[in-house]
Parts: structure tokens; sequence; C-alpha cells
């Protein structure tokens, strides 16, 4: 029998207003820094089409590093194991924009979801589209369903104007050999990419082809094949939430992707998507009223993978 999940996106909406006022917005993006802590939003995504909302799960949000997630999938469905040999597939261990691992690991990122992975994987989508930035939100769009989804210019420019260790990543890499492309259409794509803004709604969804073992739920339409889409749910289990990513797991149970504009999508393969806003962040970067009200919803559901 279909689960109605109305009551428990409530409750858990209720839960975590305490949390609100306690997280730190991010502050080094300085658009982003304008954003009220004070904003909670839920969306799940049944694999059927049901939706269910709490919060201000319709209020758009900079989606920043969750899109590291499409466009680590848009890669891959692409180029198949070729990205292994320029991105490992290992949590860092050290925060998402370090510098230091990059310099013993010879310009190699540990995985995709941190800052120097998530360049070179836009350095292949440059090498592969006109304009990679254009081709990850058309692809998006698509898988959201929703044409109106968009770059958020201003903080685009903002986090251009102050990408300075991103820059610096970028020319390490460059001078290692892993980024093809020049470094300035790089970052500027890259900044791009992290503006881009959706609500829980469109990002749950978004995000249900990876709970559906890598197809389109509504349609069929495949996007990545059984295996891939395993191993991407892998990934984001351990490498998804930052340095935290297993607390993360220890907590919620459930493959995630979050992003510093306080958004996080998870899944339960075979079952649903959910995705969750909240813009005050705990220390290891992830939403913290994100983090604890996925973790009431398996405890609330029993729905995790463990
Ligand atoms: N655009 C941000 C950066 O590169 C993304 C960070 C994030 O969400 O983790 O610093």
């Amino acid at each position: 029998m279909a689960i109605n999940y109305q009551h428990i996106l409530d409750s858990i909406c209720e839960e975590v207003k305490d949390l609100l006022p306690k997280g730190k917005v991010a502050d080094y993006i300085p658009q982003l820094s304008a954003v009220s802590p004070l904003q909670f939003g839920i969306a799940v995504y049944c694999l059927d089409g049901r939706t269910y909302t709490a919060g201000n799960a319709h209020t758009r949000f900079s989606t920043q590093s969750v899109t590291k997630l499409f466009a680590l999938a848009l890669a891959f469905s692409r180029e198949g194991d070729k990205i292994w040999s320029r991105v490992g597939r290992e949590p860092s261990g050290n925060p998402f924009n370090s510098l230091s691992q990059l310099e013993y690991e010879q310009g190699i990122p540990r995985n995709p979801f941190i800052n120097a992975g998530a360049l070179v994987i836009h350095d292949i989508l440059a090498a592969r589209f006109v304009q990679a930035d254009i081709a990850l939100l058309q692809f998006m769009r698509m898988l959201a369903r929703e044409p109106g989804l968009d770059f958020d210019r201003t903080v685009a420019a903002s986090e251009h104007q102050t990408a300075h260790r991103n820059y610096a990543i970028a020319h390490l890499m460059k001078d290692f050999g892993n980024l093809h492309n020049p470094v300035e259409d790089i970052i500027y794509g890259y900044c791009r990419q992290c503006s881009i803004t959706m609500n829980c709604v469109e990002l749950a969804r978004a995000a249900s082809f990876l709970s559906n073992h890598g197809s389109i739920p509504w349609d069929g339409t495949r996007i990545l094949d059984y295996s891939s889409s395993k191993r991407l749910n892998a990934l984001m289990l351990t490498c998804g939430t930052y340095d935290a990513a297993g607390d993360f797991a220890y907590r919620v149970g459930l493959p995630a992707k979050s992003g510093v504009g306080g958004g996080i999508v998870a899944l339960v393969p075979g079952e649903l998507t959910i995705a969750v806003w909240s813009p005050g962040l705990d220390a290891a970067g992830n939403s913290l009223a994100g983090v604890t009200a996925l973790e009431r919803f398996t405890t609330l559901t029993t729905r995790s993978i463990f």
C-alpha cells in the first residue's frame, strides 16, 4: 500500500524549527550571506509520481555543490569509465576546497564531489559540449521537468569575484596536466553551474532517475545503465556530504549530495527521492536542519538503505 508521507513531513517541519537560527549561512560567497536562515523546505518525490511537501518547499535556492551530482551524471553518461583516469572515487578526508592533497596526489582529485573533482568534471563536459554550463542547465531542466530552471547571474558573479581558491585549485591541476581547457573558462562555467537555482520539489524530481536505477520514472528515458546508477549512488553515500559523509551515513543512512546553499538531495533506491533545504549550515558545511530532518525521516519511516 502506498505510504502517505504528508503527516511525517509536517511533523519534521515543526521539529526542526528550533534549529533554524542555530545554523550559519555560508558567507564566503557574498551573495549567499544575504539569505535568511529561518527557512526550511522539504519535498518527497515517489517513483509513482506522488509528491509530498512541507515548509518552503517551493522556494528556489542556490543549489551550489548539489549540481556536482548532475554534472557527474552527465559526464558519466557520455564518457563512462574514462572519467576515472582523471578523478578518484575515495572520500577525501579534507575540506571540499582543500589544495594540499591535490599537490601530493599529482593533480588527481580524490572524488568528483570536492571542488577539484567538480572542476575536472566541468572540464570533461567542456570538451564534449560547446558550452558546458548550458548543456548542464538543459540536462537539469529535462530531469526536473522544469524548463524554467536558470542560472542566478548575481550569485555566479559574486562567486566568480571571490573564487581565488578555486582558481588556485584549477591552476594546480592545469600544471599537472589534468585540466585541458583554459582555467578562466572552467572557473567561469563552474561558477555558473553552482548558481543554478531550484526548489525542493524540482530537486527531488530531478534526482529521481537515480532512485529508479538510472531511468526517468515518468517516461523511462535511460540516463545511466543500472550499474552506473548503482556506482553513482555509492559515491553519494561515501563522498556526497563533505567531510561528514561517515557521520551522515551513520545518522541518515541514505546516499545524498549537499551544497553550501543549504540544499541536500537524498534517495531511497527503488522508492523515492527527498530534497531538503535550510540555509543555516553545520560545521561540516551541511544544512543543520536539513541533516536532522533527513535523520528524522529515515527514523520515522524506517526507510534507509541499512
Ligand atoms: N560554488 C561553491 C564553491 O565552489 C560550491 C561549494 C559547495 O556547495 O560545496 O566553493
